[in-house]
């Protein structure tokens, strides 16, 4: 049980870890942190927070805190909480790269380092502020941990039994692992669906939409994401990123060579592979 739990940023996946804390009586007391009072009366008006208060004023004798905001602010929060950090205080975040953001926790917190347990949860959607928050968010969804050599034991577990509480499976890996597989598996497609809808809208005006069907909406669903949190993870996530870049521009190169040559073997074969790991990832 948390007695009082913090959310420096109280939208999209704060606001539904909240939720997911208070529906299964996990959590006392929810005290939200942010920068757009209207935010805050809204989370107070859907019931996601109980109060709002300033940064200090919300971390001191707080048990857990969890930042969530966009990668690139969250080292300068957690230079602002340091020293009003309990001494029995668990902190995490739920950013999106892990490198990076352990490496400012680590400048920003100093002693209080072994506190903080790097979190990530594989759970979303393309919404963003406290209004699109669900208390379902989580359920049945992975939250990856990557704890440094210096994480406090009890943080650790803290940190893991709030997103099971939350309905998530909670697994563990190193900073690295995660950073260069998540740049695979969300990074290069929420990129890619970018660049798309920008390639369509500059060579034929928005009016090409009209002539789009779902196989489109689809596919491009997570370029409705918040352009200033993708632009944090692109920065903080530079290496991993455009190693998986240069090997998805390499193969697709090989794919209009394939085209060129009229190779509908080779093409076949490609969207054969394809068809048949995704059809084993969705069973
Ligand atoms: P969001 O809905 O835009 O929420 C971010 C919240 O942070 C907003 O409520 C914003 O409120 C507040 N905020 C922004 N900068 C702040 C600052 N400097 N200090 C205090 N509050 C600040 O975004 P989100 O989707 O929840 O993403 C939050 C984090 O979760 C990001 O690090 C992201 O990488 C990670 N994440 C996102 C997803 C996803 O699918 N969306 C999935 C997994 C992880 P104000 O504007 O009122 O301050």
């Amino acid at each position: 049980m948390i007695q009082r739990l913090v959310v420096i940023g109280v939208g999209l996946i704060g606001g539904s870890l909240a939720r997911a804390l208070k529906t299964a009586c996990a959590v006392g007391e929810v005290v939200g942190v942010g920068r757009d009072a209207r935010h805050l009366a809204q989370a107070v008006e859907l019931g996601v927070i109980d109060r709002a208060a300033t940064l200090t004023e919300a971390v001191r004798g707080a048990d857990m805190i969890v930042v969530a905001v966009p990668v690139g602010s969250i080292g300068g929060v957690l230079r602002e909480i340091a020293l009003d950090i309990a001494d029995h205080a668990a902190v995490t975040d739920v950013g999106s790269v892990k490198g990076s953001v352990i490496e400012g926790a680590r400048a920003a917190l100093g002693r209080r380092f072994p506190a903080f347990v790097p979190g990530h949860p594989i759970a979303g959607t393309e919404q963003s502020g406290v209004a699109a928050s669900t208390a379902d968010l989580f359920r049945g969804r992975r939250v990856i941990l990557t704890p440094a050599q210096e994480t406090r034991l009890d943080a650790l577990a803290r940190v893991s039994d709030m997103w099971a509480a939350a309905g998530a499976e909670v697994l563990s890996m190193g900073a690295d692992k995660h950073d260069d597989i998540l740049a695979g598996t969300s990074h290069l497609p929420h990129v890619l669906a970018f660049t798309l809808i920008d390639l369509l809208v500059r060579t034929h005006g928005s009016g090409v939409f009209e002539l789009a069907g779902t196989g489109l909406r689809d596919t491009t669903r997570v370029a409705a994401s918040d352009p200033v949190m993708w632009r944090d993870i692109c920065l903080s996530n530079q290496d991993a990123i455009l190693r998986v870049l240069e090997q998805y521009q390499t193969d697709l190169g090989a794919l209009a060579e394939a085209v060129r040559r009229g190779d509908g073997q080779w093409l076949q074969d490609l969207f054969a592979r394809a068809k048949h790991a995704r059809a084993g990832w969705v069973e």
